[in-house]
């Protein structure tokens, strides 16, 4: 038997609508992913590291060469001064990252603050954990940050807030007004911030400012990031958690029993890529993920759907209502049947306020331009054929 707190979680919906969009020979706009390569020195470095003898064990809380390089990294990007050896832990992906961060934090019956729509690894994780959620809810289509509501959820109980910046799946990166508002509610309460960055370099016209860095909150947040998406190799599952000594200890405490180390010949290969990502690399990746959002926004406007621009991360989420009366599941679900496009219904980022999810459809351009373009063919055709 399931253990009672896992019991209600089923299948994830991103392995659902992958395995759809395959059945169906679907253009997947769902799961997020890119279906191009990352850079070839990177296979390269880790091809040398394979061959060069980094196959045993690495130091439990991350390759030299990686936490070197992501504390450098923290310092480039935001001016953050952090020490090597004992402010980074390195994981199995950010989803490692935040497993050992809520097993290593939290208490049975801690409470942890989420906004909603919220990446659908949290709850299940803060579960695992014995934590219990605070939700509240961002609206369609600003989606600003809740910060009164997250207050009022407060209790003597409440331990963590957890924060996706840029955000899936909305699109958000939340301005400095907002993350000082969520600041001051930390330092108020005396919370520890989980600021969930995998998204970082993945912005469009605005700046990414990490929650760390405002004021009173270097001491007390956690930030999550990984190479999946800064690079395109998701599937190597390269993570980590920065932040203050106390913290990081932590969730190095939980890291070495969840899995000791991670995979060394892919960490020593992103010690190298994190080591030379500089401005360039950041802006070529932001100019080229632009045009492809640019690209999607604009079929799905042609289409009927109502879009909250995304200024960062890699989906773009569609209010549905303007081409259909359907929630987003069955909606989901003939899209790819009939259209031979796949997204992903987001009702199930949603815990509170459900309704708001479904008459929303989350979209991914993580994808070439072509993919992309025959997704646009195919909705478009699909439109013309069904008016309503
Ligand atoms: N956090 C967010 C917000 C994500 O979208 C993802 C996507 N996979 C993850 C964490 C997990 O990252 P990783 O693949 O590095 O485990
Ligand atoms: N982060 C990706 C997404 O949101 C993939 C998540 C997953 O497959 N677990 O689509």
């Amino acid at each position: 038997m399931a253990r009672t707190a896992l019991a209600s979680i089923g299948t994830s919906i991103f392995s659902e609508m992958t395995a759809l969009a395959m059945a169906h020979q679907a253009v997947n706009l769902s799961q997020g992913f890119p279906d191009f390569e990352g850079p070839v020195e990177i296979v390269d470095d880790a091809v040398e590291a394979l061959r060069g003898g980094h196959n045993q064990y690495a130091r439990s809380q991350g390759v030299l060469p990686l936490v070197q390089a992501v504390a450098e990294h923290q310092e480039r990007f935001y001016g953050q001064s952090l020490d090597a050896m004992t402010q980074v832990v390195c994981t199995t992906g950010a989803t490692e990252a935040l497993a050992a961060t809520f097993l290593g934090l939290l208490d049975p019956g801690d409470e942890v603050l989420l906004c909603e729509p919220f990446y659908d690894g949290y709850p299940a994780l803060i579960a695992m954990a014995g934590g219990v959620c605070r939700v509240a809810t961002m609206h369609f289509p600003d989606f600003r940050l809740p910060v009164a509501d997250l207050e009022a959820l407060i209790t003597p109980r409440t331990k963590m807030v957890v924060l996706t910046n840029p955000h899936n799946p909305t699109g958000r990166v939340f301005d400095e007004t907002e993350l000082d508002a969520l600041a001051a509610l930390c330092v108020r309460h005396d919370l520890i911030a989980v600021s969930d960055d995998v998204y970082e370099h993945l912005t469009f016209g605005v700046r990414h400012c990490p929650l760390a860095n405002r004021e009173g909150m270097a001491e007390r947040t956690l930030t999550i990031s990984s190479t999946g998406k800064t690079f395109s190799f998701t599937g190597w599952k390269v993570g980590w958690a920065t932040g203050p000594a106390k913290l990081v200890a932590a969730v190095q405490r939980a890291h070495q029993f969840l899995t000791f180390c991670a995979a060394t010949p892919l960490h020593m290969a992103m010690g190298k890529a994190v080591g030379r990502l500089d401005e360039t690399f950041s802006t070529q990746l932001k100019a080229d993920y632009r045009r492809r959002r640019d690209l999607l926004v604009e079929v799905l406007r042609e289409v009927g759907f109502d879009v909250a621009v995304p200024e960062g991360a890699y989906f773009c989420l569609a209010d549905i209502r303007g081409v259909t009366d359907e929630d987003d599941l069955p909606f989901a679900r003939r899209l790819v049947q009939e259209a031979g496009v796949a997204a992903i219904p987001p009702s199930g980022f949603y815990s509170v306020d459900v309704d708001a999810g479904r008459h929303l459809l989350r979209f991914a351009f993580c994808k070439e331009e072509a993919t992309l373009l025959e997704a646009a063919r195919r909705l478009r055709t699909w439109r013309a054929a069904r008016p309503r």
